[in-house]
């Protein structure tokens, strides 16, 4: 039975993370796998989780089973960062805990199928594990582009799939700092894509993975804010594994915003019921700490802190790539500076990527895009000037 499968291609940043362990260059550049990094290059545990979990060993008293939903203090804390002030939708929201934001947009695409959903829409390119949980879900996958050539959202490409959508489908978007473009929408174009959404009625499934790594924790879920006022229902898939630095406890969320506040309990009660199916429960552990440090002022101080900080850095970093825009003439560095997060596709070609791997030791994933938090002080010059080479 099971040698019917068919073998299926390894994971291609696994690949690359392997190639880059083996170069034995000391100034090789590490520019593949999406996790923030220092200056030094490392990927620490924040000072706020590392109390937390301090707390957590000396106090926790079992650790019995929780129910489907995880742990409601952690959904809850996090509310007031997600949703602010969130009287339009007060009384229509709840939440519940996910392995990670993979388990809540899994969920989010489980819930909105069993809810009659057939069809997703999907601006490409996008994180590769999106249409791989809508296939493996089961619904079909609908793309339109993302991006525009000159480094801005392509709207118009959204809104018109929004306009043409049917009734029974629903649309994936990245609410912050885009996972591989880095490009977001504007204000402006939110205040269209929630217009155009509400008008039409399909059902928005809204992915957070990289809340506070933007612009500002305000800032980055104003758009996601923007839509949730104006649409009847939504789902909203968070991850705390970046802004907590939490990435291997899976920390995730999943909120529901319902038609009505009567309506809610049934949508809560199939998402359980998924979740059961999927994963029983969600791992305590990361969950726990965060909600820990955001029941606590002094440590959510600290996270506050250790957040401006990753964000600076990787501002000071996109600024510099900005300021290079005439040394690789072609890449269009220049709008790195406008874009957020931990990500940016470079508009390089096979033969250049294998060029910078070969020749300058520098790693990045096949499609172009970069992790901007692997560039620093100390070896961004380095990757300029490697850019320029290969686009000579
Ligand atoms: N959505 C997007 C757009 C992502 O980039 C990621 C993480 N790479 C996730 C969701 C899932 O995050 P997590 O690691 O918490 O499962």
């Amino acid at each position: 039975m099971l040698d019917q499968l068919e073998a299926q291609a390894p994971d291609a940043l696994l690949a690359l993370i392997k190639m880059y362990a083996q170069d034995p260059r000391d100034d090789k550049i590490d520019l593949g796998v999406g996790v923030y990094r220092t200056n030094d290059g490392a990927t620490p545990v924040f000072r706020s989780i590392k109390a937390a979990e301090q707390r957590l060993v000396d106090t926790q008293d079992s650790k019995s089973y929780l129910g489907p939903e995880g742990d409601t203090g952690f959904v809850d804390a996090m509310k007031p960062y997600l949703f602010g002030d969130d009287a339009g939708i007060r009384g229509r929201l709840e939440g519940m805990q996910t392995p990670g934001g993979t388990g809540a947009v899994r969920l989010a695409v489980a819930l909105a199928k069993a809810a009659g959903v057939t069809r997703v829409h999907l601006g490409v390119p996008s994180w590769p594990n999106h249409a791989q949980i809508l296939r493996d879900v089961g619904v079909e996958t609908v793309t339109f582009r993302h991006a525009r050539a000159n480094g801005t959202a392509d709207t118009d490409a959204l809104l018109e799939t929004i306009a043409n959508a049917r009734e029974t489908d629903a649309i994936l978007l990245h609410g912050c700092c885009h996972n591989p473009t880095g490009i977001d929408y504007t204000a402006d174009d939110w205040g269209r894509i929630a217009k155009a959404l509400a008008d039409k009625g399909i059902l928005p499934i809204l992915d957070v993975a990289y809340h506070g790594l933007g612009q500002g924790l305000e800032e980055d879920v104003a758009g996601v804010r923007t839509v949730l006022v104006k649409v009847p229902e939504a789902l909203v898939a968070y991850s705390c594994d970046k802004n907590f630095g939490l990435y291997r406890d899976r920390v995730g969320a999943f909120y529901m915003v319902a038609r009505s506040s009567s309506g809610l309990p049934a949508i809560v009660s199939n998402a359980n019921a998924l979740a059961r199916a999927n994963w029983s429960m969600p791992p305590d552990h990361g969950g726990a700490a965060v909600r820990t440090v955001l029941c606590d002022e002094g440590l959510t101080t600290q996270w506050l802190e250790e957040l401006d900080e990753m964000r600076a850095r990787m501002r000071r970093v996109r600024e510099r790539l900005a300021a290079a825009d005439n040394e690789a003439p072609g890449l269009n560095l220049a709008m790195l500076g406008e874009q957020n997060g931990l990500f940016a596709m470079l508009p390089l070609s096979k033969d250049q990527i294998v060029k910078l791997r070969e020749d300058h030791g520098i790693y990045m994933a096949g499609s172009g895009r970069i992790n901007v938090a692997g560039l620093h002080a100390g070896n961004t010059d380095q990757f300029i000037a490697a850019l320029a080479d290969v686009t000579r």
